[in-house]
């Protein structure tokens, strides 16, 4: 059987824009392919390898990245929340409740299931800009003593950044732990846990990091270690957290080889929320609505689309005429049938390339 994808000139889709892969994890990723490729060298545990450079990147390059003294690699930003609420637990005398923001990823509601877990909500001030309060936490820590609170920095669907600085001196004043996760910021912009004032963070290597992943990325401090780090009483080198090994494979090679342009590109993020804006203003001149804040800071937009929906209820190809219309000028990333709603990223899209996305609207809306 052939395995072929579908490619655009442009792909607009939120998920791969900050995944896709540099040209040295693309030749990183041929060269590492085959299966336990990073073990050829390994002491015992992964992120103590040698060669390749595991060791560095986990012990220094990471932590000195994010800002922090600890860091280790997963399979997932998921399965890194799911570790520190997993270990959490593992603290006798607290509740089983998780207090996250309404904008949540569905991810941390199933990591929190798994975990056996709870998840109590501050709901976000809804349509249309789906902001979130940090001081509606207060009140629901007082009321819930929850083990841990959760934030998301930004939010997948609207890509809101709520105040954390706020957040993270309401957490410390009630002891509650803050995780802030971050698969939509690590590896687009710089974050640093001890400027933040959180004791968690969680990054996604295939969202933001230009990794093939699966790989997510956790950094904390030194009085978390014996909690997150607890060894085996089996195997007392491995870390129980971790199944003894975590991200082995093209997953953490190809995020090592992209790491020197990420830690480079994040200082260019001013330049990627000017190129978000402008297309969100281009956008709505052509009367769809940007939801969210506004203006926006991340590249991750959210559009109610009025006109195109009222193009697909006449339309013989319906829903999926947007697919179409976009696909015929090279453009893809919006998923096929959607017309009302619909999210996209310009991350990493050149001006002309924006530029070429509004004239396609506009054309599209026009000849309609
Ligand atoms: C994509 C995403 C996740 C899941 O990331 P994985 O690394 O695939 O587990 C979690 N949270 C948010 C906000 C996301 O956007």
């Amino acid at each position: 059987m052939q395995l072929k994808r579908e490619k655009f000139e442009i792909n607009l889709n939120p998920i791969q824009r900050g995944g896709i892969l540099t040209k040295e994890a693309r030749d990183a990723l041929i060269e590492f392919a085959d299966g336990y490729s990073i073990c050829d060298f390994c002491p015992g545990r992964l992120d103590l390898i040698l060669k390749p450079n595991i060791k560095k990147f986990v012990h220094e390059e990471l932590p000195e990245f994010l800002g922090c003294d600890l860091a280790r690699t997963t399979n997932g930003a998921r399965e890194a929340i799911f570790v520190v609420m997993n270990s959490l637990k593992t603290e006798k005398n607290k509740s089983k409740i998780v207090l996250a923001d309404g904008n949540a990823h569905y991810s941390s509601y199933i990591a929190a299931e798994r975990a056996g877990l709870d998840i109590d909500i501050v709901e976000s001030s809804g349509y249309p800009e789906y902001k979130i309060d940090v001081e509606k936490f207060e009140e629901k820590i007082d009321l819930n003593k929850p083990i841990l609170i959760l934030l998301t920095y930004p939010d997948g669907n609207y890509g809101n950044f709520p105040d954390v600085k706020k957040l993270s001196k309401i957490c410390k004043n009630k002891g509650v732990p803050l995780l802030l996760n971050c698969a939509y910021s690590i590896g687009r912009l710089e974050i640093k846990l001890n400027q933040l004032g959180v004791d968690f963070l969680i990054g996604s290597g295939h969202k933001s990091m230009a990794a093939s992943g699966p790989i997510g990325i956790l950094g904390f401090n030194k009085e978390w270690e014996k909690i997150i780090l607890r060894k085996s009483k089996y195997f007392p080198n491995k870390e129980v957290e971790m199944l003894g090994c975590s991200s082995r494979g093209p997953s953490i090679i190809t995020l090592i080889a992209s790491f020197p342009v990420v830690k480079e590109r994040i200082k260019h993020w001013d330049e990627e929320v000017e190129k978000a804006r402008y297309f969100s203003r281009e956008m709505e001149k052509l009367g769809l609505k940007q939801l969210g804040e506004k203006p926006h800071n991340h590249d991750l937009m959210f559009f109610e689309a009025k006109p195109i929906y009222e193009i697909s209820k006449k339309h013989k190809k319906r829903g999926y005429f947007l697919y179409h219309e976009l696909k015929k000028r090279g453009i893809g990333g919006i998923k096929p049938g959607l017309t009302k709603n619909f999210k996209v990223s310009t991350y990493q899209l050149t001006k002309k390339e924006i530029d070429r996305v509004v004239k396609a609207f506009e054309d599209i809306i026009k000849k309609n």
